[in-house]
């Protein structure tokens, strides 16, 4: 593996240039940030507890037929990625109320959506991420209302495929943020799908096994973030 210069350098993650023009590495840091940054910390083995979930979630995903940047990892915290060209959204779906649409709307902590919410946010940081709705996507130039038919389609599919998978864990997958990225003429997913994403409840309870632990100090992060990627491993049979 040859990685190059630094191409970006976000909050949790490196980009790395590689070899080959059209991928990158992505290298997962030990770094955990919440509130736009705010609050920061270092956690030993949390870059290699996400980029392993999210390598796993990116492979049940494209057996599942949805495609993504994902190629292979190339050490623990290291994975080889198609190189996209980024869509600045934050496409979250929620199967049940938590976090910010509790916060802003008369919903209850926990409420089960049926059919779930896709709410749309734009991604920047200095703006705190504002929500975002289809015609200004299109006034930005961002899609147009084609791609974000099919951008919201395929995340339902995400859904449906990694909600039937942590049920079969034991978890209850409450909402998750996705990415996508343009690569030629297609839309793949991108980015990470780990527990930074996710909110991951115990099943039949509330217990948070994800980055609330961390937002909320609700107890012991790497212990909330190694059960969950050891019970992926489990499943997997390593
Ligand atoms: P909320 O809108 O309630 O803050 O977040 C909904 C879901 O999307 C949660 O699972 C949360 O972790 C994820 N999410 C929202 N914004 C971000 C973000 O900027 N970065 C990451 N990693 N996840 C996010």
């Amino acid at each position: 593996m040859t990685q190059g210069e630094v191409l970006y350098s976000g909050k949790a993650k490196t980009i790395f240039l590689s070899e080959k023009p059209d991928e990158l590495i992505v290298s997962f840091r030990d770094d955990i940030t919440a509130f736009d940054g705010a609050k920061k910390d270092q956690l030993e083995g949390k870059g290699a507890s996400n980029a392993g979930v999210s390598a796993f979630l990116f492979g049940i995903l494209e057996e599942a037929g949805i495609p993504t940047h994902f190629i292979r990892m190339e050490d623990p915290i290291t994975m080889r990625v198609r190189k996209l060209n980024m869509i600045p959204l934050e496409v979250i779906v929620r199967n049940r109320a938590a976090g910010s649409i509790v916060r802003n709307y008369p919903f209850t902590e926990g409420q089960y959506f049926d059919p779930p919410v896709i709410v749309t946010d734009y991604k920047d940081d200095t703006r705190h991420d504002p929500m975002i709705n289809d015609d200004i996507i299109v006034a930005l130039g961002l899609l147009t209302h084609e791609e974000i038919a099919a951008v919201k389609a395929s995340a339902l599919k995400v859904n449906l495929v990694l909600k039937a998978f942590f049920d079969g864990i034991g978890l209850d997958l409450v909402d998750f943020k996705i990415e996508y990225g343009r690569y030629g003429n297609t839309i793949l997913l991108g980015d990470e799908i780990s527990m930074d994403s996710m909110r991951l409840w115990e099943k039949g309870t509330m217990k948070s096994m994800d980055k609330d632990v961390y937002r909320f100090e609700k107890g012991d992060v790497m212990e909330a973030y190694r059960a969950v990627s050891a019970r992926i491993t489990g499943r997997k049979g390593l």
